[in-house]
């Protein structure tokens, strides 16, 4: 049974006939947060309810990276490399030094706490962009059930000045993120608020070279499931997390493909050496495949 489903025909250049949806590590309850190192040779991925950040290895497979994780959740890297979490359980954003040591970047807005730092990723400026939905209050599942005290926003740290700026504030509850190749529009998906049918789709503003932002036009909906992680290719095409798999959305906001995937996805990220696989988080796995793509990542 082919992996793939092919709806425009470029997406069939985008795929390997021969190349399979492969699960590399299984027994997870929920995970999201893939990041790549390729220096290291390994992907970072967080199994939010068990408090835990894994690492898989080539070769080795799987270990744990960090435990307890503090209900880890959304990972990327900055510019010099440094892995940056959001944190469920202690409600912030961190960078974790090269030594090893933990920097708090943002746990409060406003003088109250931030709800559950959910998605993140870094501009080519060096500044921090990540969502602050209440996922992770609402339940004791992935956190700490608490009181929400700031609204679902999506936020912007500049590390020279240490600055926090609400990006996005007209969203029942940003989740996902990723600028396009050339950062002038910025993605976000909306998932909605939990126990509630609020719309879920993927918007997209335009981002003013300071990184204002203007527009928030609908782009997407995805169907089955929703957008809670992506990724942007080289070419601006967005990879969404879907109920069935992958979907390949083209920059005019058509859908393209699917990956077929056999859990729901959540997150995905591009690795290997060329940037040419694509690493699946999907509820109670970790799954990868061979594109012929290259992913934009950082560093
Ligand atoms: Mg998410």
């Amino acid at each position: 049974m082919s992996c793939f489903e092919i709806i425009d025909p470029i997406f069939g250049t985008y795929v390997l006939g021969n190349a399979p949806v492969k699960q590399l590590a299984t027994g997870f309850d929920w995970v999201e947060g893939p990041v790549w190192f390729g220096d290291a040779d390994c992907l970072l991925f967080s199994d939010i309810p068990n408090n835990r950040i894994m690492r898989w290895t080539p070769g080795a497979g799987i270990s744990t990276y960090r435990e307890p994780s503090n209900y880890a959740n959304g990972q990327t890297r900055d510019l010099r490399g440094r892995l940056i979490t959001c944190e469920h359980g202690a409600r912030r954003v961190t960078r974790t030094e090269h030594d090893g040591s933990i920097t708090v970047i943002a746990d409060r807005f406003d003088g109250k706490p931030l709800n559950s730092p959910n998605d993140v990723i870094v501009k080519s400026d060096g500044t921090i962009w990540f969502s602050d939905p209440h996922y992770g209050i609402m339940t004791n599942y992935e956190g700490y059930a608490a009181d929400q005290e700031n609204p679902c926003v999506v936020y912007r740290y500049t590390p020279d000045t240490h600055a926090l700026e609400v990006m996005v504030s007209d969203m029942n509850c940003p989740n996902g993120l990723a600028f396009s190749p050339d950062e002038s529009l910025l993605y976000v998906a909306d998932t909605g608020r939990m126990f509630s049918d609020d719309a879920q789709h993927l918007r997209v503003y335009d981002c003013a070279a300071d990184g204002a932002l203007s527009g928030g036009r609908h782009f997407h909906t995805i169907d089955p499931g929703a957008s809670d992680g992506f990724r942007i290719d080289t070419d601006g095409n967005l990879w969404s997390s879907a109920a069935d798999g992958v979907h390949c959305i083209a920059p005019d906001g058509h859908l393209m493909g699917k990956v077929l995937v056999p859990e729901l996805v959540s997150n995905i990220c591009f690795g290997g050496r060329a940037k040419h696989e694509l690493y699946i988080t999907a509820t109670t796995s970790l799954y990868r495949i061979t594109l012929n793509r290259q992913g934009i990542q950082r560093p």
